[in-house]
């Protein structure tokens, strides 16, 4: 098989379910994109510039057949991605991406007419420096009028139960938000009715959120590739394998029992011809 069609089986599967989703506008930059789920206005936007490769020494469990039958072997189509969604005049951002000099968020924020002071809600599935490091800038707070939602396992593993000096980045960004900060239980519905989903493994308190038939998986896969056509596979930075198995298993098939659009944080880059 050809490394074109890898991108195609991603896209494919990524799409799945996708007859009622129509592109409203694809920017000449390629790396946002609007689309709209059954009203529901969602906005991709890609963190990292350029082309992401995730290596193929990350997957431990993948042969080398099946490396070499989907043309990965030079590594595996991936992103770091956030998505904007737009709800009776709320914005709702879940991940804010790396921050820093490598991330990309607010310069395509900024692209679409979107201050960051205009984000009402922030989601957060996880607490590595990939999903939350956009989160300051320095010591300042990114998004001063966002309440910040987040698992209370995921906050206990990196906050409440840190070794002493360890986890600063995560202890410092949630102590800036502390005011605006809200801990749930998985199975919570929170604002603008996002519901709250277990998917950890990856890290103990890792969500998936459910908006309408928009279905964001965080991190349930990095080398998606590879982990449609086997879901067992992964990465080495999946803190619990057992338990992020199961996870993926349970949320793929949610999302095509219930029909819905998935989107990941490390899945290739959204494509405008995906969604024809
Ligand atoms: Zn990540």
């Amino acid at each position: 098989m050809k490394k074109e069609s890898v991108f195609m089986i991603a896209a494919i599967c990524l799409m799945a379910c996708s007859q009622a989703t129509q592109v409203k506008q694809v920017t000449a930059s390629g790396e946002v994109l609007d689309f709209n789920v059954d009203g529901l206005e969602v906005t991709w936007i890609q963190d990292n510039a350029g082309l992401r490769l995730m290596p193929v020494r990350l997957f431990p469990e993948a042969d080398s057949a099946l490396i070499d039958s989907l043309g990965v072997r030079d590594g595996v189509p991936s992103s770091v991605s956030t998505f904007l969604v737009r709800i009776d005049g709320k914005k709702l951002l879940f991940d804010t991406g790396l921050g820093g000099q490598s991330g990309n968020l607010l310069r395509r924020l900024d692209s679409i007419g979107v201050p960051p002071s205009q984000i009402n809600y922030l989601f957060i599935t996880h607490f590595h420096g990939d999903h939350i490091g956009g989160m300051l800038n320095g010591d300042t707070v990114v998004f001063p009028n966002a309440q910040v939602y987040a698992s209370q396992p995921e906050y206990d593993a990196w906050v409440v139960n840190a070794e002493p000096g360890q986890n600063l980045q995560q202890i410092n960004t949630m102590k800036a938000y502390e005011s605006n900060l809200h801990l749930f239980s998985f199975g919570d519905t929170l604002p603008m009715g996002v519901i709250a989903i277990d998917a950890k493994g990856h890290t103990p308190g890792h969500t998936a959120f459910q908006c309408g038939r928009l279905l964001v998986l965080g991190d349930l896969m990095h080398g998606a590739a590879l982990q449609m056509v086997n879901p067992q596979i992964c990465a080495s930075f999946d803190a619990d394998k057992a338990a992020t198995v199961e996870s993926r298993q349970r949320l793929l098939k949610y999302a095509i029992d219930n029909n819905l659009i998935y989107v990941g944080m490390h899945l290739p880059p959204l494509k405008a011809e995906m969604f024809e």
